[in-house]
């Protein structure tokens, strides 16, 4: 029996691509669409907190330790460690810990993503300054 020729098939495939929707998005030029829940930095506001320090309690990840701020205890979160679980917002009686969709925590150099207890405020212009 003859071989059949396998040149159609291949040129088929290959004119296809054209009209295929690609499986990979523009990132970073494009920003993906985030799910309702989606877990992201968990954000802190030291004015809320009263320094109890069940969030490093219960923290699974030990991401939290407790830091001296102006003689108060205050939560430092190591970015690094965290699984955005948010059992510390959860734990949180003064809700001083809540979620945001902040995600692009990549980074080269890992003392970056140590979060010091700081005020909110404070925090959101470091993160947004040029
Ligand atoms: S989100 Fe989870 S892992 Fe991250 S600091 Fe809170 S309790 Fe720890
Ligand atoms: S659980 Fe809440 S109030 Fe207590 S130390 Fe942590 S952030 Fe502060």
């Amino acid at each position: 029996m003859a071989k059949k020729s396998r040149v159609p098939q291949i040129f088929k495939s290959a004119v296809s691509y054209f009209f295929t929707k690609p499986a990979t998005t523009m990132y970073p030029y494009v920003k993906p669409q985030l799910p309702d829940n989606f877990r992201g930095q968990p954000v802190f506001d030291i004015q809320l907190c009263v320094g109890c320090g069940l969030c490093g309690k219960e923290c699974p990840s030990r991401a939290i330790e407790m830091v001296e701020v102006d003689g108060k205890n205050r939560p430092q979160f190591r970015l690094d460690k965290c699984i955005f679980c948010y059992q510390c917002a959860e734990t949180c009686p003064k809700k001083a810990i809540t979620n945001s969709t902040f995600y692009e925590l990549a980074t080269t150099d890992k003392s970056s993503l140590i979060m010091k207890p700081q005020p909110i405020l404070q925090k959101i212009e470091a993160v947004t300054d040029p």
